[in-house]
């Protein structure tokens, strides 16, 4: 006897016929429900960027790599058991129709053994998955994750389908046993517990089973298990531009239009409104936000909720988020790391803020901001003129003077006039000196690159700053540019392309290790007191550096290769010289400076740096090293203010330029 199995078993033809019916009824409707849904997308602006589908279906579908680089704590094990177990009998569905539909019969002997023992166990995973799932669910839910009926729904109906599929197996064997049944090990299992299976009861639980399974697919459009199908198209279609490269809008456009930013649902990209469709409300962008991590109105999965609502009831996007959400964002880019489906919810917030900042409706301090950038070419304010102050007493090139050299300094408006920041300046002068760099600065060419002002909303300010110094560039020979500011450091690289100035761009820290590997520089000495590091957004998450940083502070590290928890934990262990917080890395925590917020008035109990002071103290460090001037002024006034005093908030560079002395 060949082992192999039939279908449709104790069933005549009425019973096949009800069953083609019925699935091809109910697969009917959830592609009319789905196809509802594109029309919808549809509304949006056609997608301009290039798209690597089979890399990123590959990437982020197959190897699931955002999942698996979320926090254990959001439940990743969780949805991977759910989603290759749910794969894994897809993929056995898919053998057996193939199987039955086509003249290539394989369903027999050795291959029948070795599918049965793979699939038998592979379903299991499904079946640990959603009860792992619903046991988070009624027992240890996270806040941010929903606690909705429909959700709850869903899982039970996922479990049903599982452990009904292992029961109808079970059935089977219990009405008419074979010698192989032992390889489908789990439905053997169970078909042992089960009495003598009349071929009534079996069709009955086979009918039982196949029911569900209609029932799942007619559910399908309707729960945020629908995400197993939009995240495909999202995850294929996502925007290879960094994220921290916002997409320009130009002045065509805003004359076609007569409108900046977005106002309703339809002036976002196809792609942008897809991608909203496919959240399943899983809270892990919540869960990281800064913003809301302080009790503010912002919460990043209702942004994207508030825009797939906007999309189907055609409200104004910028009020179905509410404006004190919109500015609450410090465009840290948390949420979009850690969004399982790729949400760009920084282009969602930033669009609907162009609109609002073109609708004149950006008051108070960020607008002074915007005023000073325009007039003075200073985000503070500083007088033309005065960018050249901090150079007194110090041999500093001027571009003007040299016109040809390696080394663009790029020094930034805090970087020219704050006191802290200064420090920072001049040691980085200071080493280029000693390593023998050949630098120069623009000095007082040198205007604000507009990153502020593009991401609290105003786009054309920006263009207008970014037209001005890739002005001031083009009179120089250079071959890199160099800046202690990662947001200067995002724009200029990312971002000032789109406007004619393609150029390399490094942060300080990545000059300073540069400088070690070749023997020019030493790195920083351990402290006494210990030290700790945070790592800029801008920097560390933004543009994925956090290891020339700890070079500089003397750590080898591989932190911009990992791509999951685990390898994380293992190099935890290594580190000698600084102690990290709670989140570093790709996963740092704001210091609430970001997307102009350096400008906006805050409540002094919800100070995103406050929380971030508390995390750097609670490592018991007592030399917080930095590498962002944002980040220095947000947390200098912090640490004071949660009682860390005895604090030394020190720039890398300084620390590095003390061991060089
Ligand atoms: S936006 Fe992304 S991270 Fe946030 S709830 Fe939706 S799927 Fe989850
Ligand atoms: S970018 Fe940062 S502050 Fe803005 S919504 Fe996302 S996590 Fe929150």
């Amino acid at each position: 006897m060949v082992p192999t199995r039939s279908e449709f078993i104790h069933q005549g033809l009425p019973g096949k016929v009800a069953f083609y019916v019925l699935i091809l009824a109910s697969t009917a409707y959830a592609a009319w429900r789905f196809w509802q849904r594109v029309q919808t997308w549809r509304q949006g602006k056609p997608v301009t960027w290039k798209q690597d589908w089979i890399g990123n279906v590959t990437r982020y579908i197959v190897a699931q790599r955002k999942v698996r680089a979320s926090r254990p704590k959001s439940g990743a094990p969780m949805h991977l058991l759910i989603f290759y177990g749910f794969v894994a009998l897809l993929i056995a569905t898919t053998l057996l129709a193939v199987n039955s539909y086509s003249p290539f019969k394989f369903h027999q002997g050795t291959y029948y053994l070795v599918y049965e023992a793979t699939f038998d166990s592979l379903g299991l995973l499904l079946v640990i998955g959603v009860v792992w799932a619903l046991a988070r669910r009624h027992g240890f839910r996270p806040s941010v994750v929903s606690h909705e009926w429909k959700d709850l729904w869903a899982l039970y109906l996922l479990l049903a389908l599982g452990i009904t599929g292992y029961v109808v197996e079970a059935a089977r064997i219990a009405n008419d046993p074979k010698p192989w049944d032992h390889v489908s090990w789990v439905g053997n299992a169970i078909a042992q517990l089960l009495p003598t299976v009349s071929d009534g009861a079996y069709v009955g639980i086979w009918w039982f089973h196949s029911i569900l399974v209609m029932a799942f697919i007619v559910g399908l459009p309707h729960m945020k298990l629908k995400h197993i199908v939009v995240a495909i198209p999202t995850a294929a279609g996502v925007p290879a531009r960094p994220m921290g490269h916002l997409e320009p809008i130009s002045m065509e456009e805003v004359e076609k239009t007569g409108q900046i930013g977005v106002a309703e649902a339809k002036d976002f990209s196809r792609w942008h409104l897809m991608s909203v469709d496919a959240c399943m409300e899983c809270g892990r962008c919540t869960e990281v936000c800064p913003a809301n991590g302080v009790g503010k109105i912002l919460n990043p999965k209702r942004v994207a909720q508030d825009v797939l609502a906007a999309s189907q009831t055609g409200a104004n996007v910028p009020s179905a988020i509410s404006e004190e959400a919109l500015w609450a964002c410090t465009t840290c880019n948390a949420c979009v790391e850690a969004c399982p489906v790729l949400i760009r919810h920084v282009d969602l917030i930033v669009d609907a803020r162009r609109n609002l900042v073109a609708e004149g409706k950006l008051s108070g301090t960020a607008a002074v901001m915007l005023r000073q950038t325009g007039s003075t070419g200073h985000a503070w304010g500083a007088a033309r003129g005065t960018r050249e102050e901090w150079m007194k007493g110090q041999e500093v090139p001027l571009a003007k003077d040299k016109k040809e050299f390696d080394t663009l300094f790029w020094v930034g408006c805090a970087g020219a006039t704050d006191p802290g920041a200064v420090k920072t300046t001049k040691a980085v002068a200071e080493l280029m000196r000693q390593a023998g760099v050949d630098y120069a600065c623009l000095g007082n060419e040198e205007q604000c690159t507009g990153d502020s002002a593009r991401r609290v909303g105003d786009e054309f300010l920006f263009q207008e700053m970014a037209a001005q110094n890739v002005a001031t560039f083009s009179k120089y020979q250079f071959k890199r540019i160099v800046t202690p500011c990662p947001h200067c450091f995002n724009t200029l690289k990312n971002e000032y392309g789109d406007f004619g100035g393609e150029y390399e761009v490094v942060h300080h820290s990545q000059l300073i290790a540069e400088l070690i590997d070749e023997g020019k520089l030493k790195p920083a000495q351990a402290q006494e007191g210990g030290v700790t590091y945070h790592d800029p957004c801008y920097l560390g998450r933004v543009n994925n550096e956090s290891d020339a940083p700890r070079k500089a502070l003397g750590e080898e590290t591989r932190l911009n290769d990992y791509s999951d928890a685990i390898q994380r934990e293992v190099l935890d262990g290594n580190r000698k010289n600084i102690t990290e917080p709670e989140n570093y890395g790709k996963k740092t925590l704001c210091c609430g400076a970001g997307g102009g917020r350096m400008w906006m008035e805050e409540e002094p109990n919800q100070r995103p740096a406050n929380r971030r002071a508390e995390e750097l103290i609670a490592t018991g460090a007592k030399t917080v090293a930095l590498g962002c001037p944002f980040c220095r002024i947000m947390l200098d006034a912090s640490v004071k203010q949660v009682g860390g005093d005895e604090i030394n908030l020190v720039d890398l560079a300084e620390m590095v330029r003390d061991a060089n002395k």
